[in-house]
């Protein structure tokens, strides 16, 4: 069940929950031209902090941008806004999600003259992945569906309409037992899961994607990526054959919603030992370590509410 708040940021003003609805007749209803951010509030020692917040409202202005969506408010007051909105609801901890969206006010694909539309929602969400998955690690497939080609969507947005391709890759896992699936890309190199980015580790190198593989530039990838630097351990992005992944002695998933969640299988093939790696594990107690306000944010990640 949709855990609610009490107030939605609307263009400027807050709403009420109930109140924040759309008309049928959005341009986004029919021809899905929104794009989107979600951002997770932890609680801390210190009170509830957001996590890569000027990221996220980057990459939000960023999809935007390519959609020639203008929004007609800087960065700085988005910015503002989701940490506003977060305060007003009194949650400690919460996920956000701005989204700007084509609105009601013209029919036809034209999306010109639709009106840009922006809100902030705030509510509790638990995690993505199920309860333990963050231990005990899920077990995954590889997608019959392939991510976008370059020139089809750009996976750069974070766009509404990505996520129907997201859709097909997670009724095909779900309906075969699993708990993601992981796309390749329109070459078959390994691309990304429906909402996650993946890395692979073999003899103590941390692999990953590059952006060129259909993935989107994930903002907990990059931590990874800025952790495992910290921490000593290599790390490479590049082009990812499938059947690494079955021999690699560890894989796992990365995302605001899922953290960072151990691979145990795919295909029904184990991964390494088919539980949580050491590297993962690592990696995990540094993140939650500074997410969580029990390490130094030595790399200014949070943002107080
Ligand atoms: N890929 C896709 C398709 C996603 O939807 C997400 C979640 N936003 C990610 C990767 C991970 O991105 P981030 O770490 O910024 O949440």
């Amino acid at each position: 069940a949709l855990e609610t708040s009490e107030k939605i940021w609307h263009n400027g003003k807050l709403l009420p929950w109930e109140d924040a609805r759309i008309h049928v007749m959005s341009h986004v209803i029919h021809y899905g031209s929104s794009v989107f951010e979600g951002i997770r509030c932890y609680q801390t020692p210190r009170g509830p902090r957001l996590v890569r917040l000027r990221e996220h409202v980057r990459r939000l202005f960023d999809s935007c941008h390519i959609y020639r969506m203008t929004i007609p408010f800087t960065m700085e007051q988005i910015f503002t806004a989701c940490i506003e909105t977060v305060r007003v609801n009194k949650l400690q901890h919460c996920y956000v999600r701005p989204i700007v969206f084509r609105g009601y006010g013209a029919f036809g694909v034209n999306p010109f003259p639709a009106p840009v539309e922006t809100y902030i929602i705030c509510f509790p969400w638990g995690r993505y992945l199920g309860s333990d998955a963050l231990e005990a690690g899920v077990d995954v497939c590889t997608s019959s569906w392939a991510r976008m080609s370059p020139n089809t969507l750009p996976t750069t947005a974070k766009a509404g309409a990505n996520y129907m391709n997201s859709q097909l890759i997670k009724m095909e896992a779900i309906v075969n037992g699993y708990a993601e699936g992981i796309a390749l890309d329109a070459a078959g190199y390994v691309s990304e899961g429906s909402g996650e980015n993946v890395f692979m580790v073999r003899d103590g190198t941390v692999i990953t994607p590059p952006i060129g593989r259909a993935v989107l530039p994930g903002i907990t990838r990059d931590a990874i990526m800025r952790l495992c630097e910290d921490l000593g351990i290599p790390v490479v992005e590049r082009s990812i054959l499938r059947e690494e992944l079955y021999i690699a002695d560890e894989v796992f998933l990365t995302g605001t919603a899922c953290e960072i969640t151990p691979v145990r299988t795919l295909d029904k093939i184990k991964i390494g030992e088919g539980k949580r790696g050491p590297i993962t594990k690592q990696l995990q107690d540094a993140y939650f370590g500074i997410i969580h306000g029990e390490r130094e944010d030595r790399h200014e990640w949070l943002t107080a509410v």
